[in-house]
């Protein structure tokens, strides 16, 4: 799959623009602050219908003006359609071949996007959040009833946390009410735990050899799931929901005296182990690097086997961070078929040959 063009309308320091794009390899270059991240950006919410740098939409509107618009067109199994993401102070709309999707379940993953970015070291430096976020983004783009599902336990967790905290300031609490919400919360938990074993599986069976071949056979990678329940990679859904009733079920009067739900997906993290130590702690610079940057070229595999296609991959301001080994690296793994879109300052810090080849733009105030 690829990106034809996109055209954005008050979108960031964008004005009116539009561009056409290279199947292969696409240079952006432009000194800081002309709009090489706020391009990447666009590509990346017209992916998700929300931005990889804020959770407020209102940002991505130029300043001043009444809504943003995104729209691109997208070619993908033989077919070229549209897509467009538009934001006002009314919300956002996604439409799909013109018609607009009222779930973000039924937009998301119209086209599949892996975006690399400095920031992406907090995938291994960073909070659980972070790693959570990873985990439920990934999944989300190739399997949409996973945002379905995720969405209602988090509505559910809302809610059941705000009636923990009334139980917990009452005399006499009565756990009725909380008990009906304990099931909603496990049926939507345990499918959301399946998934993710499921994908962690495919992700370490990808991220292993190539961090082994980045790392020139010296390093090996392993991903652990840390739940926060007595669950496991081998359980099915079934067992999984078992299990949480059982938690739920010991666990309730320590949850209202607590006021707040103490275990689930929402709680859960990834470990990463290099050569048997966690990278996250004892990782240099450099190590923690690299496993971020496998675990984002195992995705692309990954996504391949979901969806039987190459994602779109952005690289925003990392390639001229990587010394030549694993430049060339990535771009042999990419190599001819995956879309890459590719920001930096200077043509000088990029491989001569990938220049050669590559479609370059050069940006400069949003033009
Ligand atoms: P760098 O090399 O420093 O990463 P960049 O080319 O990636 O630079 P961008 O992040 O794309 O720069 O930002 C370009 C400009 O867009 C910035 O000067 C920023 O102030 C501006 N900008 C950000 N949001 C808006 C907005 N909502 N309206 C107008 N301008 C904005
Ligand atoms: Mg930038």
């Amino acid at each position: 799959m690829y990106i034809e063009e996109i055209q954005l309308t008050n979108y960031r320091n964008y004005d009116h623009f539009s561009v056409s794009f290279d199947q292969s390899i696409n240079v952006i270059i432009g000194e800081n602050a002309q709009g090489k991240t706020n391009m990447m950006e666009a590509i990346y919410v017209l992916a998700f219908t929300k931005s990889h740098r804020t959770p407020r939409d209102k940002e991505l509107i130029k300043w001043d003006r009444e809504y943003g618009k995104i729209e691109g067109r997208v070619f993908r199994r033989n077919q070229s359609f549209p897509l467009e993401v538009v934001f006002s102070n009314k919300g956002k709309k996604a439409k799909f071949n013109h018609v607009e999707q009222k779930r973000l379940s039924e937009y998301i993953g119209a086209i599949n996007v892996v975006m690399f970015a400095p920031e992406d070291l907090n995938l291994v430096k960073g909070s659980p959040q972070e790693r959570r976020k990873f985990i439920d983004m990934e999944i989300g783009q190739t399997q949409p009833i996973y945002i379905y599902h995720l969405g209602q336990y988090q509505r559910i967790l809302k809610e059941r946390n705000a009636l923990l905290k009334d139980l917990q300031r009452s005399q006499e609490p009565d756990p009725t009410m909380l008990r009906v919400y304990t099931d909603q919360l496990v049926e939507h938990a345990s499918i959301l735990l399946e998934r993710r074993f499921i994908f962690l599986q495919k992700l370490r069976k990808w991220a292993q050899p190539i961090h082994e071949g980045i790392s020139r056979g010296h390093e090996t990678l392993n991903i652990d799931y840390d739940a926060s329940v007595n669950v496991s990679e081998d359980m099915d859904s079934e067992k999984i929901r078992l299990e949480l009733q059982n938690h739920f079920e010991r666990f309730e009067s320590k949850e209202i005296e607590r006021g707040t739900t103490l275990v689930g997906p929402h709680r859960d993290d990834l470990l990463f182990y290099v050569n048997g130590k966690n990278v996250q702690t004892f990782g240099s610079q450099g190590q923690q690097r690299t496993t971020a940057l496998s675990l984002k070229l195992a995705e692309i595999e990954l996504i391949y086997e979901e969806v039987g296609e190459y994602p779109i991959l952005l690289l925003d301001d990392v390639l001229s961070e990587l010394d030549d080994y694993r430049q060339s690296h990535l771009l042999n793994t990419i190599q001819g078929k995956v879309q890459t879109f590719v920001t930096t300052t200077s043509v000088d810090g990029i491989d001569h040959e990938t220049i050669s080849k590559a479609e370059i733009f050069t940006v400069h105030n949003g033009q």
